[in-house]
């Protein structure tokens, strides 16, 4: 019985482990792949794609927050660009 026990025990920190290293890397990589939100150039806000506001701009999509951030964006895109656009 005791023997049981240790197995499973074993089995199950093994399992652990696996989910632990693999998983959160498939996960990690998944989540990288699909970039489900953009940042919002004006404020810094995280925004998801089905939420606010959309604009092309010279080939790329940006996303705001709100419309006074695609206001702002719209008057002056080159400073809000060259502030945020180059993040280490
Ligand atoms: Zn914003």
């Amino acid at each position: 019985m005791e023997e049981l026990i240790s197995f499973l025990l074993y089995a199950g920190f093994f399992y652990f482990i696996m989910r632990f290293t693999c998983g959160a890397h498939l996960v990690h990589g998944s989540h990288q792949h699909k970039q489900e939100k953009s940042i919002d150039p004006v404020c810094g806000m995280e925004v998801s794609q089905e939420k606010g506001f959309s604009k092309m701009y010279q080939g790329k999509e940006y996303r705001f927050c709100s419309r006074n951030c695609l206001i702002k964006f719209d008057d002056t895109p080159d400073v809000y660009l060259n502030s945020d656009g180059d993040t280490p």
